[in-house]
């Protein structure tokens, strides 16, 4: 039976650009939308910018821009990251659109006529200075628990102590430095602790989709009991507060003037806004896709840290407001580098883009995370050897080399007919039936376990030709006898025809390289469906290359610092930089580019700048950039930096030397070894026109791990 299905991926907050944890579930979600797709199913993929809240309006407020300006300046950059790595939704919106705006309303209208929302007067810190109630995250100051200064308002870094931000020491709004005061606000609740609405949660969240299937993975069931409890624990569940006050970007509450919603009130109903502004402009019926009553399957992907929102509120502001709840959520761990975490904060181990600039092949990204990824909450890790190894020897070595070993044979001997000598049944149904395996495996999201039955066939292949020893029949071909002609023909087809079937199985993970496969070598003018699998080809083109290795050097410039980054402390590619040098006015610019936007003082203080000794510096085999650094922080152990001055020093001459380093820069995997901060050095933005690296050295007197402030 065809099945339609409705399927989002979590909106990205429209403060930064896509990080490379984004684009890994976006391709986690793109591969099952893809085998539904194949399969015939009808699904409709959507994403859309998650748009208010503080952050952003204070991000803008900072660069001088609207809350707009500042998301559209985002939103402008998605498609380069999607089309990139061949992500096709159907359409991308903003939670900040009329239609958001319309849905939002309408749900909390119905939650209000449901008797689920009530009012409370809630005190709260206020920053009288920008005259604006402050989120814990902008509230500082001593930690009251270890006496740590410039504490944020909900947590310790220092001793990992929770607290309310009431309870800080002397506290301080970040944004301006002032003492907040307290201040009684009205606060909207949505009532999530109302018996309505824990019974519904503790049936929906053990409940199962139209398949049977649990909605919920295990590890997700088991996080929503710490909430709901288990029928022997009592529910543990607060009220939510839903409104925040104005100034605040957002979207009004009806009839309470100057009252917004949280952000993550109407955040979560953008996948719905998205839907529906999609479905005004294919001409599609929103509301048959969306009625309760109706057969829509309805599938969010998430990552595991917004399970809170995406199981409990959601499921039940839809549910109360008389619509459609999800039918499954598809939760996923984080991606790690190399084993270390990444964070939002510190920027990420691999940049999608500069993947991208790189000329990094996208499908093998695709491909290595596909082959990472199971059913399960769980991180997974990218580490460059693996991902090296597992292209070249998987992928090329054992898939792609099918087809150009057998397929030279078949153009030359055979002017690229194929022909099987045993019963073409048979053949077809054994792909027909591994490749409905891979099908199921990739609806489970079992990508991991897809990719192993689909290599392992790869190694049959191969291993049943090796053996066969084709070679050796195709030498004597000008006076071979007809069964030396049809056995040599027999393999290469078999071969070729599980290349064919791998390649159907690929689709969804690999859709550009199979598109060439469909299209050049078996001359299919459209992309492969799953029924093509069970199809044996009768003809194939003659062999053209089809995929690139991965050369490891290339890749490994993924994870250098930028250059820019090294060689100077400024960066070059800031916005305003660029945006200079665009409209010819660089040469009026000091150093040759604008000054950064401005920042606050916390801004600078994360920023852990360290008188450091070089006590050695060599040169690096293999670079021309790059001197090698042991550096004395005053720390147990040295420190090792690689820093871009070759062309400005003698390694001798720096040696006893004393410099400035960032010392709590996260630590970066380059070709040549782990680079444990950055030296800071002054450059002209033009390096090429005006060249010349000036490392700085601090007045005499500074010793090592003396911090500069
Ligand atoms: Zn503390």
């Amino acid at each position: 039976m065809l099945r339609t299905l409705f399927v989002t991926t979590a909106l990205p907050y429209a403060n930064g650009s896509f990080h490379i944890g984004h684009i890994m579930e976006y391709i986690q979600a793109d591969i099952w939308v893809r085998n539904l797709r194949m399969a015939g199913h009808t699904v409709h993929f959507v994403g859309a910018d998650d748009t208010h809240g503080a952050p952003v309006m204070l991000k803008a407020e900072s660069e001088g821009l609207t809350p707009q300006q500042l998301v559209a300046r985002y939103a402008a950059e998605r498609p380069t990251y999607l089309n990139g790595f061949n992500i096709e939704f159907d359409f991308w919106h903003s939670t900040d659109s009329p239609e958001n705006v319309e849905l939002s309303q309408d749900i909390y209208r119905g939650l209000r006529d449901a008797g689920l929302i009530e009012t409370r007067q809630v005190e709260q810190f206020f920053d009288p200075v920008k005259g604006m109630f402050l989120p814990d995250r902008y509230i500082k100051g001593e930690c009251p628990k270890c006496h740590a200064r410039d504490q944020y308002g909900d947590a310790c870094e220092v001793c990992s102590a929770v607290y309310a931000p009431t309870d800080l020491i002397e506290p301080y709004s970040s944004l301006t430095g002032a003492k907040p005061v307290m201040k009684s606000s009205e606060h909207f609740f949505f009532k999530l602790s109302d018996p309505r609405c824990v019974s519904f949660l503790q049936k929906w969240t053990t409940g199962k989709n139209c398949h049977g299937a649990p909605r919920l993975q295990a590890e997700v069931l088991a996080k929503t009991r710490e909430w709901l409890g288990d029928g022997q624990s009592e529910a543990n569940l607060g009220d939510w507060d839903i409104s925040r006050d104005a100034p605040y970007f957002g979207i009004e509450i009806p009839d309470a003037p100057g009252k917004y919603f949280y952000v993550w009130l109407d955040a979560p109903v953008g996948y719905l806004a998205s839907l529906k502004a999609y479905c005004q402009a294919r001409g599609l019926d929103y509301d048959a896709i969306t009625d309760p009553e109706g057969e829509t399957e309805q599938v969010h992907f998430i990552g595991k840290d917004i399970v809170y929102f995406h199981a409990l509120f959601w499921p039940a502001t839809l549910k109360f407001s008389g619509r459609k709840t999800p039918d499954q959520l598809n939760v996923h761990g984080f991606i790690t580098v190399s084993g270390e975490k990444m964070s939002k904060s510190r920027g990420t181990g691999i940049s999608p883009l500069r993947y991208l600039e790189l000329g990094l092949n996208p499908e093998w990204l695709r491909y290595y995370i596909a082959a990472k990824l199971n059913s399960r909450v769980e991180d997974i890790d990218f580490n460059p050897d693996d991902f090296v190894a597992r292209v070249n020897s998987d992928l090329i070595g054992k898939y792609v080399n099918i087809a150009s070993r057998a397929a030279n044979f078949i153009s030359k001997h055979f002017n690229g007919q194929l022909h099987y000598a045993g019963d073409r049944a048979v053949l077809e149904d054994n792909w027909r039936t591994i490749a409905q395996g891979v099908a199921n495996d990739i609806e489970s999201r079992e990508y991991g376990r897809a990719i192993r039955e689909i290599m392992g066939q790869a190694d049959q292949i191969n291993q049943a030709f090796d053996a066969a020893q084709p070679w050796v029949l195709a030498k004597s071909m000008a006076d071979a006898s007809d069964e030396q002609r049809e056995a040599l023909q027999d393999i290469c087809s078999c071969a070729i025809a599980g290349f064919k079937a791998l390649s159907v199985m690929l689709t969804p993970i690999l859709p550009a390289l199979t598109d060439r496969v469909a299209h050049e070598l078996f001359g299919l003018h459209r992309s492969f469906v799953w029924a093509d699998a069970a199809v044996l080809p009768d003809h194939i083109a003659p062999f053209k290359h089809l995929m690139q290795r991965v050369d490891a050097v290339l890749l490994s410039q993924l994870f250098d610092a930028p250059e820019a980054l090294e060689a100077t402390a400024a960066p070059k590619g800031s916005a305003d930089s660029s945006q200079a040098s665009s409209e010819g006015q660089a040469v009026d610019l000091p150093g040759g580019e604008a000054i950064a936007p401005t920042i606050t003082i916390d801004d600078f203080a994360k920023i852990d700048l360290r008188i450091a000794k070089i006590v050695a510096c060599e040169r690096v085999e293999g670079s021309k950039k790059l001197l090698r650094l042991t550096l004395d922080v005053g720390e147990p152990n040295m420190r090792q930096v690689f820093s871009g001055i070759q062309s400005a020093y003698q390694p001798e001459d720096l040696v006893g030397k004393h410099t400035v380093m960032v010392a709590n820069l996260a630590p970066r995997k380059m070709k040549f070894g782990m680079s444990e901060g950055m030296v800071l050095a002054a450059g002209h933005a033009d390096e090429k026109a005006n060249p010349g690296i000036y490392v700085l050295e601090p007045m005499p007197g500074a010793v090592p791990g003396m911090r500069v402030r």
